[in-house]
């Protein structure tokens, strides 16, 4: 009988592994890249996304007495953290219109990635390249609006061509183009993350980096250091008090760079608290707040790449409580 369960277990592993679409049904995939790997980051990123879904419609059609149900809380709790939405009271008849329409504006950027993940739509291994370090890199056959390159494939790193190119600096920001005002398709070719001018998924680079003008996708070496970001689902903690920098997961990486892909309106982009990039749990709750600290709904945590991250990897660990790293209980001393 052992032996029998041990053979039904198994079969089912293989069809759900059967069952969900390749990275490269999406993307030309570097070979630089471990594909088995690079499927369990696609097959995870649909996990949360299909989740970050369901708990976003259940919040919207929240009535209050579903807080009382397992799990639902986790879900206020992270469209706090990742959208500015603040939990309601418990007794309360839901959230204010104005919460729910910044919660639906979020659903409908999620159903977006969805579709894209899910069954492709708006995502084309002819015109989108995933790379895993910068060794085989080359501009591709897009086409890059202002210089209406086409129909041809560039054998020059993208450091060379924005050295070649002189990129116009925009509003001080020096060798780097940027879409701070979401003309995104119009005149400008963009540059995502912090791409500072330097090498690719150099010492100083981001571990994901998107130029959206070209479809160029980098999860670069240290997006895949386990001690960085938790590699799959299967390694975050489920249940207790835990902090962001304990949670942060590579499909949520991936999230995060696949909304700078995605044609969405406004663009997602990565939005500034005081200086700094909204990256991670705690920046993003700040994004989120007025000037009295209360959550307001700001429309700006929809434009901000890892609000995303941050609201499917809560969203989806109903039974731990995560903690800006900040909040970390100190060890005594
Ligand atoms: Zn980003």
């Amino acid at each position: 009988m052992r032996y029998s369960s041990l053979i039904i277990v198994t079969g089912l592993a293989n069809w759900a592994l059967a069952a969900g679409p390749a990275m490269s049904d999406r993307f030309t995939v570097s070979s630089t890249c471990d594909t088995a790997k690079l499927d369990a980051v696609l097959t995870d990123a649909i996990t949360l996304t299909n989740n970050a879904v369901a708990a976003l419609q259940a919040l919207i059609g929240f009535k209050g007495w579903l807080f009382s149900s397992t799990g639902t809380g986790s879900f206020a709790s992270a469209a706090e953290a990742a959208f500015g939405v603040g939990v309601p009271d418990t007794l309360s008849f839901g959230y204010s219109v104005k919460d729910k329409t910044q919660l639906q504006n979020a659903l409908d950027n999620y159903k977006i990635l969805q579709n894209a993940l899910v069954s492709g739509i708006k995502l084309n291994p002819a015109r989108h390249w995933l790379f895993c370090d910068s060794s085989k890199l080359q501009w591709t056959t897009a086409r890059l609006p202002p210089f209406h390159i086409s129909h041809q494939l560039l054998q020059i790193t993208i450091e060379q061509f924005f050295a070649n190119s002189k990129p116009k600096p925009v509003k001080g920001v020096k060798g780097l183009w940027k879409d701070p005002e979401h003309k995104i398709g119009t005149q400008y070719i963009f540059v995502r993350d912090e791409y500072n001018g330097g090498p690719i998924c150099g010492p100083k680079a981001a571990e994901g980096i998107t130029f959206q003008a070209a479809g160029t996708m980098f999860l670069c070496p240290k997006a895949w250091v386990p001690t960085n970001y938790k590699q799959t689902l299967s390694a975050l903690p489920r249940t207790g008090r835990t902090t962001w920098d304990d949670v942060r997961n590579l499909p949520g990486v991936f999230i995060h760079e696949m909304m700078h892909m995605l044609p969405i309106k406004p663009h997602i982009t990565d939005e500034y608290y005081r200086g700094d990039r909204a990256y991670g749990q705690l920046r993003t709750l700040n994004l989120g707040l007025d000037t009295d600290g209360f959550p307001n709904a700001n429309p700006t945590c929809l434009t901000n790449a890892d609000s995303y991250h941050v609201f499917a990897t809560i969203a989806y660990l109903t039974s731990a409580k995560v903690v800006p790293e900040e909040d970390k209980a100190k060890p005594a001393s």
